[in-house]
């Protein structure tokens, strides 16, 4: 559930509604800062007896100065700040596990305030930083390819947690992260809510350009459609894989729900309405959805659905399947990527990055379950142990 916010002075009210209360909360029961917009923390000054602009300090404080706990927020008076403690943390993620690849892409397994672990990858390239945040704990796609899918669902992240891993990341690194992709655990618009808030606050608190915020989905019409109204002039990617619905649902299980005549009307009105390009992310797996044929049918499909823009290859990175996936040849890339050129869609191809640390998406809270011995068998989703399987021990989380 999105973090929210309710502060009002009403006496009885118990700390965690009310900031100006001196009892200690035990910390499971204590409130995150990180989510709460400049206009809220101003109401909690407010609140604390203290002017507006305090509020602005702390958003500073949390958003742009890296600050980890209330206690680093040096020139908030101590009154103040002890009044915060009483009722907040600052609710950044502990980092529970790092890898660092060669080519220095960092993967990291982040942990929450409620013990659960999330994915987080730090790219950095010549020109500039990129950071891919999760969306949720785990996935309920259940595409067919992918390591996260394996896990089931745990539960939705909040707008503070989602950011709360860009900031993570930010306090970790010399260079500024200016890039962000919604291309971690989890389908962006199942969380649609916390999704478009993060957004935002990435955009006005932190203050990255929204042109640089990508947000990837595996086709969920409705939040395409919803997202059209939203006026945020961010990039939206779609999880493509395949150029026909027969091909795309035995990779996709949502592709039996929404069509891709469905998805793609919904994505040309996206761009039409927003003058925002698209991207299309096409996995490539070994001797399944590699074919140049293929490939013609793809660049057809997106012509005759008046859809511009560019077309992301991404070379299947090996998870074990029960169907035996695997790599595409490094021939048939390039003869796929030479046939969409050919019927002229601008190509690229997704850089390998990270394959020292199994990059990919959902394999590093996987390795680090095996190195536990702790991971549970393929496709178990009961709840309980869906839970288990992303870790629920509190640890020593930043909260
Ligand atoms: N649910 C969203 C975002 C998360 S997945 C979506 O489907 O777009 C983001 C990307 O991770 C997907 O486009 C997919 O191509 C990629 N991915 C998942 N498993 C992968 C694997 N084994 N190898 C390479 N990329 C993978």
């Amino acid at each position: 559930m999105p973090a929210q916010f309710a502060v009002t002075v009403t006496p009885g009210l118990s700390a965690p509604e009310n900031p100006a209360s001196t009892e200690q909360k035990a910390p499971g029961d204590m409130k995150q800062l990180i989510g709460l917009t400049t206009g809220e923390l101003e109401t909690m000054a407010a609140e604390l007896g203290q002017p507006a602009y305090r509020g602005r300090q702390l958003a500073s404080w949390l958003y742009r100065r890296g600050a980890e706990t209330v206690e680093d927020m040096t020139d908030l008076p101590r009154g103040m700040r002890q009044r915060l403690a009483n009722a907040y943390v600052v609710g950044l993620p502990a980092v529970a596990h790092k890898d660092v690849s060669q080519d220095e892409t960092v993967k990291y397994l982040m942990r929450q305030c409620d013990g659960l672990t999330i994915e987080s990858v730090y790219l950095p390239y010549p020109g500039r930083v990129s950071g891919c945040l999760s969306t949720q704990v785990g996935c309920p796609a259940g595409c067919t390819f992918c390591a996260t899918a394996q896990g089931g669902l745990a539960r939705n992240l909040s707008a503070g947690e989602i950011i709360g891993q860009f900031l993570r990341m930010q306090i970790e690194s010399d260079r500024r992260i200016s890039h962000v992709v919604y291309m971690g655990m989890g389908e962006p618009l199942w969380n649609y809510e916390a999704v478009v808030k993060s957004l935002r606050l990435l955009g006005d608190e932190v203050g990255l350009s929204m042109r640089n915020l990508t947000v990837s989905t595996v086709g969920v019409v409705p939040g395409i459609r919803a997202l059209t109204k939203e006026d945020l002039p961010i990039t939206l990617a779609l999880s493509l894989h395949a150029p026909n619905d027969e091909l795309r649902s035995t990779l996709i299980p949502t592709a039996r729900k929404w069509k891709l005549e469905e998805i793609l009307d919904a994505c040309a009105e996206y761009a039409r309405t927003t003058h925002r390009n698209l991207t299309y992310e096409y996995l490539l797996i070994g001797g399944i959805n590699d074919a140049p044929e293929l490939a013609r049918e793809l660049a057809a499909r997106l012509k005759a659905n008046h859809l511009p823009g560019n077309v992301n290859l991404i070379p299947f990175n090996y998870v074990e399947t029960p169907q035996g996936f695997r790599s595409p040849t490094r021939e048939s890339i390039l003869r796929f990527r030479a046939e969409l050129e050919k019927a002229g869609r601008v190509t690229t191809q997704r850089m390998t990055r990270g394959h020292t640390i199994s990059a990919a998406c959902g394999q590093l809270r996987r390795h680090a379950e095996l190195e536990q011995g702790s991971l549970l068998p393929l496709r178990d989703k009961q709840t309980s142990q869906t839970l288990k399987l992303y870790g629920s021990s509190p640890g020593e989380s930043g909260c």
